[in-house]
């Protein structure tokens, strides 16, 4: 495995995986933007990833598109291929690589977290790691995701005539808050978004039911007070909001653990619901996979690598470019 300035690089395969930029032979681990880009000439994914890149960037999704499903092995220029589920959004995968021996698993982002609308992170044991670090640091501490649905649906009990702007990234947060909402409960319609209507769907054709769904476009303000209207982070910074009747301002994200972040989004409740792994799962991951190796992809590499080390493992950043860490937060 090498790094180059295109991205992460398996020579004996002539392969990227989650390439910054448009290659030859794309693997990709999952659909948010920073990881599945445009305009490669082939790509391997889950059928899953390979949906939702369609459907964010049509015909530029790649020239050639082939389905890698879970758990099936292939072989590309010598190099044993396998998809495992990642537990991260709908499709997300690591890939296993094996080779010569040594066996590499590159786990894209990941988390192991309760997520009604995907397939669990399952373990692999490996000599090499490759892990990103989004929530890298100790104070970075996910509580359970069902307790901060419960504070949403009391704020909603609190404020009845308020309505609840709550801003979800588009691919894995909306269709996880839809879902744990419907699991506690909440049956009423949830007003969407444009932006989030057409990953909605998709979703519920993989398979993941969301109930009772809307667009927000064309309602009256009076009609959405008292209701629960999701909308992309950006959308409710850019006061798409005032739309809404005096409606108090949520946000679903780990990085809603740092109060600053939700004092400058204008967020009045914070809920801590992150599909990454936090500081706990990362070690505890790591631990389960037995890797010798932890190369540390993006996010906070340094506070990792040296409690990666503190186990007498051997810890790497690997400085690869062109990753967002809020992108898919
Ligand atoms: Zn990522
Ligand atoms: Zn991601």
């Amino acid at each position: 495995m090498e790094v180059r300035p295109e991205g992460l690089y398996c020579r004996p395969g002539a392969f990227y995986i989650d390439p910054s930029r448009a290659v030859d032979r794309a693997l990709i681990t999952h659909g948010h933007a920073d990881h599945a880009r445009p305009g490669h000439r082939n790509v391997l994914a889950t059928p899953e990833t390979l949906a939702i890149m369609r459907v964010r960037y049509a015909e530029r999704a790649g020239e050639r598109l082939q389905p890698a499903v879970y758990g099936d092995p292939m072989t590309i220029g010598g190099v044993s291929v396998r998809f495992v589920p990642a537990g991260h959004v709908l499709g997300s995968a690591q890939i296993v690589l094996e080779y010569a021996g040594a066996r590499v698993v590159v786990s894209g982002d990941y988390k192991r977290g309760d997520d009604p609308t995907c397939t669990p992170f399952e373990p692999v044991p490996c000599d090499v790691f490759v892990t990103e670090a989004t929530f890298g640091l100790p104070v970075f501490r996910h509580p359970d995701p069902a307790g901060e649905i419960k504070r949403l649906l009391e704020s909603m009990a609190l404020f009845p005539e308020r309505s609840h702007a709550l801003g979800t990234y588009g691919l894995g947060k909306t269709q996880r808050v839809i879902a744990l909402l419907r699991r506690a409960g909440y049956d009423r319609t949830i007003y969407l978004h444009g932006a989030l209507v057409a990953l909605c769907a998709l979703y519920e054709q993989f398979g993941v039911p969301l109930g009772a769904v809307a667009p927000a476009t064309g309602m009256k303000k009076a009609d959405l007070a008292r209701e629960l209207v999701l909308a992309p982070p950006s959308a409710i910074a850019d006061r798409w909001a005032r739309r809404l009747a005096d409606p108090v301002v949520a946000a679903a994200s780990g990085w809603m653990r740092v109060r600053q972040r939700a004092k400058q989004g204008g967020v009045e409740l914070p809920l801590i619901i992150s599909d990454h792994a936090d500081w706990n799962e990362l070690l505890r991951t790591i631990d389960e996979v037995e890797a010798s190796e932890v190369w540390v992809t993006h996010g906070r590499e340094e506070a990792l690598i040296l409690a990666v080390e503190l186990q007498g493992r051997v810890g790497r950043a690997l400085n690869l470019l062109g990753y967002d860490e809020e992108s898919g937060e």
